[in-house]
């Protein structure tokens, strides 16, 4: 997971959701009609993307290790470091386990 991010308005910690403007469907009917400006609608759309709380849509989200988000948490009786272990962590894949398994008999033998 990419580093957990603070909303400024509900105080929600987590990871953000992107927020793509505009709609699929103008899209579609420019492009149906009229190519370019369908192309140059889409390539706005995607340059406009924005990450958005989960929970409330606020697009002023923080770091959760900047002076903002420290002082927001420390209100809620949280620290970064306390609220990172709270979070689930992405779960190692089996392959990745598996090689750090052969390394460690490896690496035992020797
Ligand atoms: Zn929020």
């Amino acid at each position: 997971m990419k580093d957990p991010m603070v909303c400024t308005n509900c105080g929600h910690v987590g990871s953000p959701k992107e927020e793509i403007p505009g709609s699929i469907w103008i899209t579609l009917i420019l492009l149906c009609f009229f190519i370019l400006p369908g192309i140059i609608y889409e390539i706005w759309r995607n340059s406009g993307t924005k990450k958005v709380c989960k929970l409330c849509g606020n697009a002023n989200l923080v770091p959760i290790d900047s002076p903002n988000a420290i002082k927001m948490l420390e209100s809620q009786g949280k620290t970064p470091a306390s609220v990172r272990a709270s979070l689930p962590k992405q779960q190692e894949s089996t392959l990745k386990k598996g090689v750090k398994k052969l390394y460690g008999i490896l690496v035992a033998k020797e």
